[in-house]
C-alpha cells in the first residue's frame, strides 16, 4: 500500500499549508476546531444528527475519514463514529490538556484536529470517535462501500 494509491481528492494535495492559506480556506469555525484544537458546541452542527449516507471527508485537505456506515448516535452532542473509514485514515496521539488524559484525533494527512476517540463505544471496536461535524465535510456521492457492490 502506497500513498499513491489513495482517492484523489481536489486539496492542495501537501500538508505544508500555512497559517494564512487555511484561513483563507476555511470558515472562522472550521479554522478554529481543526487548527486550533477547538471545539464546537454540543449539538450545534447539523452532522451531529446527520442520516443521509456517505463518506465523511476533511474538511481541510478531503481526504475521506468516517463512513457514514459507522455513524451512530451517542447522545453526546457531536457525530459520532465507531471507525474510521480506513487504516491510516486518521491519526491518534495523547492529549494531556485540560488535566484529562484523552486521545486526540487528527486526519493523518493534513493533521487537521477532528475531536477525540474514547473507549465506550459500540460493538464492532468499542471505540467511540467524537468528531467536530465542523472538521468534517459529508460526501454524498460516495457511498462509504455498504450496498455499492
Ligand atoms: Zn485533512
Amino acid at each position: 500500500m502506497s500513498k499513491a494509491d489513495k482517492i484523489e481528492t481536489t486539496g492542495p494535495g501537501k500538508t505544508a499549508n500555512s497559517e494564512a492559506e487555511w484561513r483563507k480556506k476555511l470558515t472562522p469555525e472550521q479554522f478554529h476546531v481543526t487548527r486550533e484544537h477547538g471545539t464546537e458546541r454540543a449539538f450545534s452542527h447539523p452532522y451531529n444528527k446527520e442520516k443521509r449516507e456517505g463518506m465523511y471527508r476533511c474538511v481541510c485537505c478531503g481526504e475521506p475519514l468516517f463512513s457514514s456506515d459507522t455513524k451512530f448516535d451517542s447522545g453526546t452532542g457531536w457525530p459520532s463514529f465507531y471507525a474510521p473509514a480506513g487504516e491510516g485514515s486518521v491519526s491518534e496521539k495523547e492529549d494531556r490538556s485540560f488535566l484529562m488524559h484523552r486521545t486526540e484525533v487528527r486526519c493523518a494527512k493534513c493533521e487537521a484536529h477532528l475531536g477525540h476517540v474514547f473507549p465506550d463505544g459500540p460493538e464492532p471496536t468499542g471505540a467511540r470517535y467524537c468528531i467536530n461535524g465542523a472538521a468534517l465535510e459529508l460526501d454524498t456521492d460516495e457511498p462509504g462501500g455498504k450496498g455499492s457492490l
